[in-house]
Parts: C-alpha cells; sequence; structure tokens
C-alpha cells in the first residue's frame, strides 16, 4: 500500500485516494467505485456518506481494516467475498466461500418461476442447491403464501443461506441437507422444483477467470459437459414433482437444446426456455404430466 500512514489517522478522501491508485492495476474494475463501496461497507455507512464527508477521519484500526481489504482485492479476491454481501432482486445477502456469489442471469430463474407461481395460491416449492439461498429468498419474499424448503448438500452453505432467510424475516422456508433428491422427503411431492446447479464443462477456460477460482468449485463443476448435475436432477425429480407440475433449471447459455432433449426423454411435456438480459438460453422448464 502505497505511503497510507497506518499509526495516524487517515482521512476519507485520502483513504480514497490511495485506494484508487492500489485498485487501478486489477482488469475489468472501476477503481473509484470499487474503493467506495470496501470503505462504505467497512464504516457501514452508504457511499453518500463518504462524499458528504470527505474530511473525517480513519480510526488507525479503521485505516488497517481497509488497507486489509484493499490487499486481498489486488489478490483478485472478489470483492462480494470482501464485504461478505451481495444484492440479489432488491435483497441483500450474505455470501461466503463456502456458497457462489449470486449472478444476475439468476434473477431469470426468479422470473420464470413466478410466472408459475399465481398469487395467492399456496404452492410447495423446493429449490435444490441453494447457495446462499437467493433463488428461494426471492420467491418467499414475492409469494409469501408459499411453503418453500432450500436444500444443499453443504453444512456450512446451508448455515450461510439459514442466517439469510432468519435477517430478511422469511418464515416460509425451510432447509434440508442432502446432495438433490436425498434431499426431499418421500411421498410428498413438490408443485414446483427449482434449481441453479452446477453447470459449467471441466475445461471451460472461464473457470480461471473473473474470480471464479475463489468460488466453490462444487457449486460451478459438473463434468465433461457440464450437464452432470443437471441430468441427475431431470432424473430423479419426477418421483418428487405433483402431476402437472413443474421442473425449472437454470443452465449454461449454449446448453439449452440438450436441457429440453433430457427433459423430453425423461417425460416431461410444455418444455420451454427463457433468456437472460444478453438474450441467451439461460433457464428452462418442464411440466410432469
Ligand atoms: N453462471 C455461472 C457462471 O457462468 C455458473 C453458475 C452455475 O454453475 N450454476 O459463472
Amino acid at each position: 500500500m502505497p505511503r497510507m500512514p497506518q499509526e495516524q489517522t487517515t482521512t476519507i478522501a485520502l483513504a480514497l485516494e490511495l485506494a484508487i491508485e492500489k485498485l487501478a492495476d486489477i482488469p475489468d474494475t472501476i477503481p473509484r467505485l470499487e474503493a467506495e463501496v470496501l470503505l462504505s461497507s467497512l464504516l457501514d455507512k452508504p457511499r453518500t456518506y463518504l462524499v458528504a464527508w470527505p474530511e473525517m477521519q480513519l480510526s488507525p484500526e479503521q485505516t488497517e481494516s481497509f488497507i486489509s481489504m484493499l490487499e486481498r482485492r489486488t489478490t483478485h479476491e472478489p470483492i462480494a467475498y470482501i464485504t461478505g454481501y451481495r444484492e440479489f432482486w432488491s435483497l441483500n445477502f450474505e455470501v461466503t466461500p463456502d456458497t457462489l456469489i449470486p449472478r444476475p442471469e439468476t434473477e431469470t430463474l426468479v422470473e420464470l418461476t413466478l410466472e408459475h407461481i399465481p398469487h395467492g395460491i399456496p404452492l410447495n416449492i423446493a429449490d435444490l442447491g441453494t447457495g446462499s439461498g437467493v433463488i428461494a429468498a426471492a420467491i418467499a419474499s414475492e409469494r409469501p403464501q408459499c411453503s418453500i424448503l432450500a436444500t444443499d448438500l453443504s453444512p456450512s452453505t446451508l448455515r450461510v443461506a439459514e442466517r439469510n432467510f432468519h435477517r430478511l424475516g422469511l418464515n416460509n422456508i425451510q432447509t434440508a441437507l442432502g446432495e438433490w433428491c436425498h434431499a426431499l422427503p418421500p411421498g410428498k411431492p413438490f408443485d414446483i422444483i427449482i434449481s441453479n446447479p452446477p453447470y459449467v464443462a471441466e475445461g471451460d477456460g472461464h473457470l480461471a477467470q473473473n474470480g471464479l477460482p475463489w468460488e466453490p468449485q462444487l457449486a460451478l463443476r459438473s463434468g465433461d459437459d457440464g450437464l452432470d448435475d443437471i441430468s441427475r436432477i431431470i432424473t430423479c425429480t419426477p418421483n418428487h414433482i405433483t402431476s402437472g407440475g413443474w421442473l425449472i433449471l437454470e443452465h449454461g447459455f449454449d446448453q439449452g437444446e440438450r436441457v429440453r432433449s433430457l427433459l423430453e426423454q425423461a417425460g416431461f411435456s410444455a418444455i420451454h426456455t427463457s433468456h437472460d438480459l444478453s438474450g441467451h438460453d439461460r433457464v428452462t422448464a418442464g411440466r410432469r404430466e
């Protein structure tokens, strides 16, 4: 860190100026924005506070914490893991290295799912592999009449999701530990099952980029074609969906056709795909007959 006076106090303006210099070398970032996001998270104040109080002094402890945040960021650790939070569907979520960082394209999954849940109808929904719980939480907040079961294979991940549900005051979500359908109660079918499973192919170059190496690989990688987990889910869920109920899956931009044909082979009907904001195939739904 260049010249940031560690043992004495520093003003907000000076800390930001030095941070911008430090962050300038990281590819694909807006240094001022990142510097402000990190400092406002540290101070637990909105970014407007930094602009309003440039002469405010940071304590030596705050200065030291800010330096260590910047050092983590210069190793390309994703900013969401440094601040510990990421927004999704206008809700704020705790994220940790045990969870994926929510992606904007996952809002497509929430949107398509909501289209299948009429207002006021109390459906039973399962979100398989919930991670930080963003999908379950978004649905639960939009459709408070529904009961949602959020599952994950990893106990530490499920604890993050539970903290998020609790902090957001969502009491229509329960959790269960286990892999895909193993987490589901036998003999109690759901009206809708949704999932954003791992779907990146082993050897896909983008696993090495954009902070992905910092994220849980179990939540990203899924065999040679990226379809191992999607196939498992399509195979195991028909027993757990009511007749006429839906399976709705997020997948890679180039997997739409294969996912549609896997659903067809498993006997699903009314299969349709939604596009994300970049216009790519991203979410496919099928109805269990
Ligand atoms: N959409 C994520 C990415 O491309 C992958 C998420 C997933 O595998 N479910 O980085």
